[in-house]
C-alpha cells in the first residue's frame, strides 16, 4: 500500500467512514458502548439491560481496555487504571450473565420441544 494511500485510508477512518457501513443496531449500539466507556473511566459502573447486543458490547469493551487512551493511564495513573480495569471486568461480566442466561433458556426450549415430539 502507498503512502498515499494510507493516508486516505487513516482519514476515512478519522471522518467516521466505517461507521456508515454499520446497520442501524450496530450504530445504536457502538454510540451506547462510547457512553459506556465515558463512565467506565470515571470510574462507574454503566447498567447492563437485558435487550443489549451483548456481544457487540464484550468485544468493544475489551478493545477499549487495549486504546491507548486507558494504556496511558497504566504509566500515568496506576491506581485508577487498575480500578478502570476492574470495572469493565465486572461490566463485562454481567453482560456475559445474560448470554449465559438466553443460551440456558435456548436449551430447556429444545429440550421442551424434544420432549413434546415423542408424547
Ligand atoms: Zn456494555
Amino acid at each position: 500500500m502507498s503512502y498515499i494511500s494510507k493516508l486516505e485510508w487513516l482519514d476515512a477512518l478519522d471522518s467516521d467512514y466505517l461507521k456508515d457501513t454499520l446497520d442501524p443496531a450496530e450504530r445504536a449500539t457502538h454510540d451506547l458502548i462510547c457512553e459506556e466507556h465515558c463512565l467506565l473511566l470515571e470510574p462507574d459502573n454503566p447498567k447492563v439491560e437485558q435487550w443489549h447486543l451483548h456481544n457487540q458490547h464484550i468485544f468493544e469493551h475489551n478493545l477499549f481496555r487495549i486504546s491507548p487512551e486507558v494504556r496511558q493511564l497504566k504509566y500515568e495513573n496506576p491506581e485508577l487504571y487498575e480500578a478502570i480495569q476492574q470495572a469493565i471486568d465486572s461490566h463485562i461480566m454481567e453482560h456475559s450473565r445474560y448470554i449465559g442466561e438466553s443460551v440456558d433458556q435456548s436449551i430447556y426450549q429444545n429440550a421442551k420441544a424434544l420432549l413434546n415430539s415423542y408424547s
